[in-house]
């Protein structure tokens, strides 16, 4: 199993904020921002090339919960980023795709 199926399961612990019967997210071990959380689907996918048509509802699920975290935390109207990385040169670590939802802070544009 991979490590996010792991958290998923329970076998490897981690700050959830939020779960529901086909997504979980919660604290980046390593936040990049005063809010990092990534929102994780409970169905392993490898990477953003392993998306078929029967995924969209659950992508656009885990871009509005990303959304909501941010609103929960007051980051709506300040603005906050969203982020999937896609295999090396985006720097993927982890193969089982994650939203980064990144806030608290300004953020610079274009990426490194
Ligand atoms: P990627 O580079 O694949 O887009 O992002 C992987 C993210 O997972 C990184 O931001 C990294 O800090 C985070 N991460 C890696 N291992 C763990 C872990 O065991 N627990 C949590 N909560 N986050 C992790
Ligand atoms: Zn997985």
């Amino acid at each position: 199993m991979c490590l996010f199926c792991r958290i998923v399961a329970g076998e490897v612990p981690a700050k959830r904020v939020y779960e529901d019967d086909r997504l979980v997210a919660f604290d980046d071990i390593n936040p990049q921002a005063p809010m990092h959380v990534l929102v994780v689907p409970k169905a392993h996918v490898a990477t953003l090339n392993d998306l078929d048509t029967t995924h969209d509802a659950l992508v656009g699920e885990m871009i509005r919960r990303g959304a909501a975290i941010a609103a929960e935390r007051g980051y709506s109207q300040r603005g906050f980023r969203t982020v999937f990385n896609c295999n090396a040169d985006a720097g993927q670590a982890v193969f089982h795709i994650h939203l980064h939802v990144l806030g608290g802070r300004p953020l610079k544009w274009p990426p490194g």
